[in-house]
């Protein structure tokens, strides 16, 4: 089974994702859409929504869901860019976690400022219509 298209959703997707970078104010990042060979068999069944490198400014996120392919709900969508774009402001730190030092990319900042960051896409005109 192959990636159904759906290009007036993905533009949508894209509009969203512009929308996000303003207002969390940050400029000069891309997005691509997971494209991903086989749904649900396989080493494809993961429930990655999507992924991002430090130092790149290229944020990538599965746009359906990992078995039906259906659309994502849109404010799914929202806070997966969120999640992505928060990455970008608050790195990955070392932590003192279960009695040892680890390299955390999910570190109690990390959760403070995607808080900050959803509440502030929350309170945007456009945007604020999709969260319920
Ligand atoms: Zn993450």
């Amino acid at each position: 089974m192959s990636d159904i298209v759906d290009p007036r959703y993905e533009a949508f997707v894209e509009h969203l994702f512009q929308r996000t970078c303003l207002v969390l104010d940050m400029r000069g990042f891309m997005l691509k859409p997971l494209r991903r060979r086989l749904r649900g068999t396989g080493k494809y069944r993961t429930l990655m929504y999507g992924y991002t490198r430090i130092g790149v400014r290229e944020i990538t996120i599965d746009f359906y869901t990992p078995k039906t392919m259906k659309p994502r709900k849109t404010d799914a969508i929202l806070r997966v860019i969120c999640h992505e774009l928060t990455h970008h402001q608050s790195p990955p730190r070392v932590c003192w976690y279960k009695g040892r030092f680890m390299r955390m990319d999910h570190h109690p900042r990390f959760w403070r400022k995607y808080k900050k960051n959803v509440e502030c896409i929350s309170k945007d005109d456009i945007l604020g219509q999709y969260f319920s």
